[in-house]
């Protein structure tokens, strides 16, 4: 039997982040799928005919739909790409910017970061070892570090004190700080004694402001009511047990298929996605079925699941590969317990070999790594991994870029280097097609027309 399909579409990003803008400002919240087309403070729209006209030249792109072109040449006006390719060759511009020989794409994407979370410290011991201000002070410094990596787009899947990813977010909508463009999961919904109950101490101790356990099928709903309230985009719904927890097994459900299709149901009654983790086989199939937009690192997806994914045209697998292979290599110096190493070490049996699986069946895959587990900036590692594992250099570029936005929503201003778009724009030495590994060092990065790293315009 097919399920139903949804065809929830989250707002455009202008308009989304004017949403929070309003919010912040504490002025009513939009009541339909069409807020107020408000313009948030730093990312005003500029008008293209007075925008300064920059021409950027390079060797060659990938357009992040799969195309190579060369030259790969383009041209900015303010924050959005004009022209690309040949149509970028002559321009009257106000100035340029010759990167050489270069290889340029769209910014990336990733689906599945933490960037609240301090490598070293073990998101079990945050509760009670340190401070939501130091979340937020440490996620400014790991937004500026992923933006430096060339990823101008993340689906940030939450902190472990509540909202702090919202506020992170918004400073970053309203310019006070550099960081990628955000969704944020807000405050994740676990249950107790799951993959997200981060209470592991005594149970006479308490953390009164932090309530993220939600048990039965009202208590969920409210738990996704009370996120959305509080300025969260999606709602990451924690389907099976974790690797990196001391609650229950990864292969394990933790909701059951009623607890998740109301999450999913609140969620879409707010127009948004729900992403859920998932690694066991049952809790993967039973997010799928609830309708979630993403099934997030889906370690054990079986032949059935992997049909269950090929049917649906709404449903998407966004493995995280890299994290997988680090932990059980280098795990105790990130500060894992020893426990959760070797959890992380059994999965591996299933992961790599599930992607291959994946590959070979012609599913289409999201882009996430799971960073804040390990070093924020490092995000590229993915890349190498998916290509030694059956995916070509080309398909894993397109899954960061273009597939990922989809999945996002944010397909209409970010993914792709065409005109209209956001100009997320970043550069490689040589060519990623003959070496992947050149996404790990990126050499200049572009977000909405602004540099953040490497040559800026001259002219
Ligand atoms: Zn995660």
């Amino acid at each position: 039997m097919r399920r139903l399909k949804i065809s929830i579409r989250p707002v455009p990003l202008v308009a989304a982040m004017a949403a929070a803008t309003l919010a912040a400002l504490g002025a009513a919240p939009a009541a339909s799928a069409s807020p107020p087309a408000l313009p948030a403070p730093g990312l005003q729209e500029t008008n293209p005919q007075e925008a300064a006209t920059i021409l950027i030249r390079a060797a060659r792109l990938i357009d992040g739909n799969g195309t190579l072109i060369e030259p790969g040449n383009i041209l900015v006006a303010g924050e959005r790409i004009v022209a690309v390719g040949p149509a970028a060759l002559e321009p009257p511009n106000d100035g340029f910017i010759d990167l050489g020989d270069v290889t340029i794409l769209p910014g990336l994407i990733d689906l599945h970061t933490h960037l609240t979370d301090r490598v070293g410290t073990h998101w079990e011991e945050v509760l009670i070892t340190t401070t939501p201000a130091q979340a937020a002070l440490w996620g400014a410094a790991n937004a500026l570090t992923t933006l430096r990596s060339g990823f101008t787009t993340v689906r940030d899947m939450g902190p472990t004190w509540p909202y702090t990813d919202v506020d992170l977010r918004d400073v970053i909508n309203a310019g006070v700080i550099p960081g990628p463009r955000m969704q944020v999961a807000g405050n994740y919904v676990s249950a107790t004694g799951g993959a997200g109950d981060a209470r592991q101490f005594s149970i006479y101790v308490d953390v009164p402001v932090v309530r993220n356990l939600a048990d039965g099928v009202d208590a969920v709903r409210a738990a996704v009511r009370t996120n959305h309230k509080n300025g969260a985009d999606f709602t990451k719904i924690l389907a099976t047990g974790a690797v990196l927890s001391r609650g229950l097994p990864p292969g394990a459900q933790q909701y059951s298929d009623a607890e998740l299709a109301v999450a999913v149901e609140e969620t879409n009654r707010w127009g948004r996605f729900t992403a859920a983790h998932a690694h066991g086989t049952e809790g993967i199939k039973a997010a799928i079925r609830a309708g979630v937009r993403t099934v997030d690192h889906g370690s054990m997806l079986d032949d059935e699941a992997i049909e269950m994914l090929l049917e649906s045209d709404y449903t998407y697998y966004v493995p995280t590969l890299y994290v997988g292979v680090i932990v059980p290599r280098g795990g105790a110096a990130l500060g894992v317990p020893e426990e959760q190493i070797r959890r992380s070490t059994e999965m591996m049996r299933y992961r790599n070999a599930t992607f291959r699986r994946a590959m070979e069946a012609g599913l289409t895959v999201g882009f996430g790594t799971d960073a804040g587990v390990f070093e924020h900036g490092h995000n590229a590692r993915e890349f190498q991994i998916r290509v030694e594992n059956g995916q070509s250099e080309m398909d894993a570029i397109t899954s960061a870029t273009s597939i990922s936005a989809m999945i996002m929503g944010w397909e209409a201003d970010v993914g792709s280097l065409e005109a209209g778009k956001y100009a997320d724009v970043i550069a490689v030495s040589g060519n990623p097609l003959d070496d992947i590994t050149a996404l790990e060092r990126v050499i200049w990065v572009m977000k909405g027309g602004e540099v953040y790293k490497g040559a800026r315009p001259a002219g």
